[in-house]
């Protein structure tokens, strides 16, 4: 084929080029991860996270070959000297401008502070209260309180009273017999009902307003058994309550969303 202009002729260069890379690369032992990971670290891999890990121990550039299709992206992401380094030799500027600020985040790492992502918190666990058989009774007083907070104290929000008390929620208070006090019922909730600052003296009231049922044991066999049993064909509480709540929130709101 016949160059008409310099662009297949590039293509033909890098192609070569790459080969070139292909042949160097097999003819080198094979790195290990270790050996990968060290590289990756050794330049830049980790800095940034919120171990603040920053510091960089090479100071080096790979090279940067213009005619490669990535046009120094490597070299850029690589580099430990500065990132401006690269991009005035691929632009073929004379010098580097005077900074009157950071420069980037090789030289200046402050600039990580700007973007570090927060720390990683682990959710607390789930209530490690023992749950029985959910009260069909409690469920549905609780599906009703829920329904009345959110007419009073939210009446124009577009979300529903699951926002107020999840169904979730409410399966794991029906299950666990009386709650006496805040104690309990902070230990019931385990820290995973956001509104408990807000309505807990509320909800505690509420529950002890009327005379929950006892805590009733989960059968201990055939927990999974079929849905046609003997005396009445009711389905399982937790899945009637599903049914009753069957108004699914548009979005759930976070506790400072109110007004
Ligand atoms: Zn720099």
């Amino acid at each position: 084929m016949i160059a008409v202009s310099s662009r297949p002729k590039r293509r033909r260069e890098e192609e070569k080029e790459l080969g070139r890379q292909r042949a160097q690369r097999k003819r080198r032992p094979k790195r290990t991860s270790k050996e990968k990971k060290d590289y990756a670290v050794k330049r830049g891999s980790i800095r940034g996270s919120t171990k603040k890990k920053d510091e960089l121990t090479t100071r080096e550039q790979p090279p940067i070959d213009p005619a490669l299709a990535n046009e120094g992206l490597i070299p850029f992401l690589q580099t430990t000297l500065c990132r401006r380094l690269v991009w005035k030799e691929i632009y073929s500027n004379k010098e580097l401008s005077q900074c009157t600020g950071a420069c980037c985040d090789v030289c200046n790492p402050e600039l990580f502070d700007r973007t570090r992502p927060g720390a990683y918190k682990a959710r607390s666990r789930r209530s490690t209260v023992k749950k029985g058989e959910p009260s069909v009774m409690v469920q549905e007083r609780l599906v009703g309180w829920r329904t009345v907070v959110k007419k009073r104290d939210f009446r124009t929000a577009l979300w529903s009273a699951e926002g107020i008390l999840p169904l979730e929620t409410i399966i794991v208070l029906s299950s666990v017999g009386p709650i006496q006090d805040r104690v309990a019922l902070d230990r019931v909730l385990a820290g995973q009902w956001k509104w408990e600052e807000r309505y807990g003296e509320e909800l505690l009231a509420f529950l002890k307003s009327f005379e929950m049922p006892a805590f009733q044991p989960l059968p201990k066999k055939k927990r999974k058994a079929p849905a046609a049993s003997t005396s009445d064909s009711q389905p399982p509480a937790a899945k009637r309550a599903r049914t009753m709540a069957s108004a699914t929130p548009l979005a759930t709101p976070a506790p400072d969303d109110e007004n």
